[in-house]
């Protein structure tokens, strides 16, 4: 392929969706699509690594049931209001009809914290720290985009309960260091985490934290978003603690949900490119491609047999590798692994076979910039180029991060930022929905731009400065951009 991602991104996301196998959206239900191989490989490898993170940071895993009974879902008030269009509801097994319906979880609140209400008695059973890796279900009525908005989508949610407010916080900062953690430092995705204004929180919280990447289109999309909750399902639920005294409180709670499929669809578009993927090596399906050039002469067996043990000689250190054997030409099968993104590209000709050498080819580098070492030192060059490429790629989206961020202190100013596919900043009259939601109303009507809060370290209120729209004194800066 050969698409301008930044000037055409929709044509090049959908193209690259299909040619390089990534989903089929021809699945018989509206909004749900079928994840294929080679999005699924590099999801779980991510799966893992968040996994991984949230344990090292004392969150066990469990699994709780897909099917939450409606008198759960009617017990916090503003959840269920928040939630319930977006809900599919089983009302029939087999020949009959249930006798209450059961909600298809959009989020598990409801379905976890009847349980943590008999899980926790005292100050021994806090803090609780769960989380599980599953899919859940919203009716979403937008419109929906594979991997950006689906009905369907995968995710991991982490729920956790403390005796104090002071932990809860602590837990919602400690949710922000795994996102850079993870979903920058890894997959190398820039983001900014805002603390979302009153009117835009997730129904039933204190305050909503949420992380918005850029994509190469000038819209922005949330990655994860952790959520104090304050008492209020503690409250609801049930889950309280005994203290040293014999008193009972209420837990503080904290829930925090990064979607993988989601942040799969913003790892590669962040990083593709207009040949096609290009993915950060941990993250790669095949790490390393061996393509085997048969000449014209009597080396063709001995080629073959070469890149089969310079294959197991990859494997055997861990390296996800394979040999592409099939009768098209070396040209083709360039095209084809750099369509899919694999970092590395081992050439491998009669000359190499003889000398126990292979060529590297990186999947970001500049044409006919080539290498040729020698197989003993293999591992070691490919895991250090291999980490080499995901450093650049993530200098490189820290780059074009960096330069759609704009200030403003007009409507014209903001309109021009917007224009830009900008993140803008802005001085802003206030978070509260009775004197703040008016203001974004009107810029979202006007400038297609929409207000994601104000950036969560920066409490520095915005002295001697007015309103972007209203004119009114300032309490905040703001960020405003186009969303998905
Ligand atoms: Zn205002």
């Amino acid at each position: 392929m050969d698409i301008d991602k930044n000037k055409n991104f929709s044509e090049w996301f959908n193209t690259i969706i299909s040619d390089a196998g990534l989903a089929d959206l021809r699945y018989n239900v509206k909004g749900f699509v079928v994840f294929r191989p080679w999005s699924v490989k590099s999801m779980k490898l991510m799966y893992a690594a968040y996994e991984a993170e949230l344990e090292a940071r004392g969150h066990s895993p469990a699994l709780f049931p897909a099917l939450i009974p409606e008198q759960n879902f009617k017990i916090e008030g503003e959840h269920v209001e928040g939630f319930t269009p977006q809900v599919f509801w089983v009302e029939q097994a087999g020949g009959n009809k249930l006798e209450e319906r059961l909600a298809m979880r959009p989020t598990s609140e409801t379905a976890m914290y009847q349980m943590y209400a008999l899980w926790i008695q005292g100050l021994a059973d806090l803090p609780l720290k769960i989380y599980q890796s599953c899919q859940v279900w919203r009716y979403e009525t937008k419109a929906t985009k594979p991997f950006f908005r689906s009905r369907e989508f995968h995710w991991i949610e982490a729920h956790d309960c403390f005796a104090t407010e002071k932990e809860a916080r602590g837990q919602v900062r400690e949710d922000m260091e795994m996102t850079e953690a993870v979903v920058h430092q890894q997959f190398g995705i820039p983001f900014l985490f805002f603390q979302r204004p009153e009117w835009d929180k997730f129904p039933g919280a204190v305050h909503t934290y949420a992380a918005d990447t850029l994509m190469p289109d000038g819209r922005v999309l949330q990655l994860p978003s952790t959520h104090l909750l304050g008492t209020n399902f503690a409250k609801a639920f049930n889950v309280y603690y005994q203290d040293e005294k014999g008193e009972k409180s209420p837990v503080w709670q904290t829930c925090y949900g990064p979607a993988i499929s989601r942040i799969y669809g913003a790892l590669f578009s962040v990083h593709g490119d207009n040949k096609g993927l290009v993915l950060p090596f941990d993250f790669a399906p095949v790490q390393v491609v061996i393509v085997p050039i048969l000449g014209k002469g009597q080396d063709g067996e001995a080629v073959l047999k070469y890149a089969n043990e310079v294959l197991a000689h990859l494997l055997h250190d861990g390296i996800r590798a394979k040999v592409d054997s099939t009768p098209s030409t070396p040209g083709f099968k360039y095209n084809h692994w750099e369509m899919h993104g694999v970092p590395v590209r081992i050439e491998i000709g009669g000359r190499e076979a003889e000398a126990k050498q292979i060529t590297l080819v990186m999947r970001d580098a500049p044409p006919k910039t080539k290498k040729t070492i020698s197989l003993t030192e293999s591992i070691m060059v490919i895991r250090s180029e291999g980490a080499a490429l995901s450093s650049r790629l993530l200098a490189k989206a820290d780059a074009y991060f960096g330069s759609h961020l704009a200030q403003a202190k007009t409507m014209d100013e903001l309109k021009a930022g917007l224009e830009k596919g900008c993140i803008v900043r802005v001085p802003y009259c206030s978070m509260e929905k009775t004197e703040g939601k008016g203001c974004a109303d009107e810029i979202k009507a006007q400038l297609v731009g929409d207000v994601r809060g104000i950036k969560y370290d920066e409490k520095a209120p915005a002295h001697g400065e007015t309103c972007v729209y209203c004119q009114k004194p300032a309490q905040h800066f703001a960020y405003v951009a186009r969303q998905y």
